[in-house]
């Protein structure tokens, strides 16, 4: 049979023609007047995004980049950090503050759980030296959502900064940076923003940048101070045809309204996780987000075999499990440029492979369960 092939991964996720004719266009000097005027409507644009209005700044890397901005920028080695770690992401945040010295107090959440606030509030208690909090509104490789709007209540009105990864989270997980008091976000292109890897993001708050302005860390490529310096004029070559990309991905984002668009990921996340349910599959995540549906591996599959046949023989890329999960969950995302009938062919497609692979089940039952989920929602039948 003819092979598409769809992206069904929790990043790179697929991106819209539109978005990559945007991108084609002739590259022009990025130190014009001509470009300078797209990076200022695109950066004061891209506020939408984060429902902020605050700054938002750009980097020509992968989101882990504006990860370690956020460490840099915010934290002087020897200081106490609070990091929430709850999967291979929260891992990250740690792991960067390690890099640089940074005193890490440590939430462990068991994988698959969301921390609570409570959690968070008790540790503010215990260490009063340790401003700055670490966390992951998404955490990609558990399939988990933070309650961060619970969390920011209790940083809003005093001087602790909260950070959060949103690179997963971004559109999929309602956010509003300012409404809520979130200080920091960092993102990245490849996920809900529709584009292909290789721009990062960064906000922060007017708390968070009282921090940037007296740090100490030492940095260069990543120093905030030379974006804001003559901002929106990077201070280094910027990533000129991805900044075509996200003025046109912002402008479809705007025409479906950011509302629609949190409202879009959330049913196809409930389809999908309806399918896994009626297939007699078991959600991995106590808390389960709108990126991505993690599942357990039933016992009598091979994990990794299933994620390759998927891929190789139906063209449905989806994500195997990370770090001691490898082989025991597979990851379907619903994250960015992803409709329903996308979320359909992957549900079809891992039934197909689950009964090769010798699982009983009826064709078309996970199938049903979305259609059926997808009609109750309104949106079609
Ligand atoms: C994808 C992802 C990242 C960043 O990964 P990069 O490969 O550096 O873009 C960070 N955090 C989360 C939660 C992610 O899903």
């Amino acid at each position: 049979m003819l092979r598409k092939n769809y992206i069904m991964a929790p990043g790179p996720t697929p991106v819209p023609a539109d978005i990559l004719l945007a991108g084609a266009k002739e590259t022009i000097h990025h130190r014009t007047p001509q470009f300078l005027e797209i990076m200022k409507e695109t950066l004061e644009s891209a506020k939408y995004l984060f429902q902020t209005n605050s700054k938002i700044y750009t980097f020509v890397s992968s989101g882990t980049g504006a990860m370690e901005a956020a460490v840099t920028n915010l934290m002087n080695p020897g200081e106490k950090a609070i990091v929430v770690v709850a999967g291979k992401f929260g891992e990250r945040w740690k792991e960067i503050c390690d890099s640089y010295g940074i005193q890490v107090v440590e939430i462990a959440v068991e994988w698959g759980n969301a921390v609570s606030p409570e959690q968070i509030e008790n540790v503010m208690k215990q260490h009063p030296d340790a401003r700055v909090i670490f966390t992951t509104h998404s955490e990609t490789s558990t399939g988990t959502v933070i309650d961060l709007k619970s969390i920011a209540q209790l940083t809003k009105d005093t001087d602790h900064v909260l950070v959060t990864d949103e690179v997963s989270g971004l559109l999929a997980e309602p956010l509003k940076m300012d409404e809520w008091g979130v200080d920091v976000v960092v993102s990245g292109s490849q996920k809900g923003i529709m584009m292909p890897p290789g721009l990062a993001f960064m906000a922060l708050s007017e708390k968070a940048w009282k921090l940037v302005e007296k740090n100490q860390c030492p940095k260069y490529y990543f120093d905030l101070r030379y974006y804001d310096k003559n901002y929106p004029d990077n201070p280094w070559t910027p990533a000129v045809n991805m900044i075509y990309m996200l003025n046109q991905s912002i402008k479809m984002i705007k025409e479906e309204g950011i509302e629609n668009v949190w409202e879009r990921h959330r049913i196809l996340g409930e389809a999908t996780r309806n399918a896994m349910r009626a297939l007699n599959l078991e959600l991995f995540s106590k808390r389960p987000g709108n990126v991505v549906t993690a599942v357990k591996v039933p016992e009598s599959i091979d994990g990794k075999k299933l994620v390759k046949i998927i891929r190789d023989k139906y063209g449905v890329t989806i994500a195997g499990g990370q770090g001691h999960l490898s082989g025991k969950i597979f990851r379907v995302a619903h994250l960015g440029y992803v409709s329903m009938f996308d979320t359909i062919t992957a549900i079809s497609a891992l039934e197909f492979t689950l009964s090769e692979l010798g699982y009983k089940i009826e064709l078309g039952t996970g199938v049903r369960a979305a259609m059926e989920t997808l009609k109750r929602e309104g949106v079609a039948g």
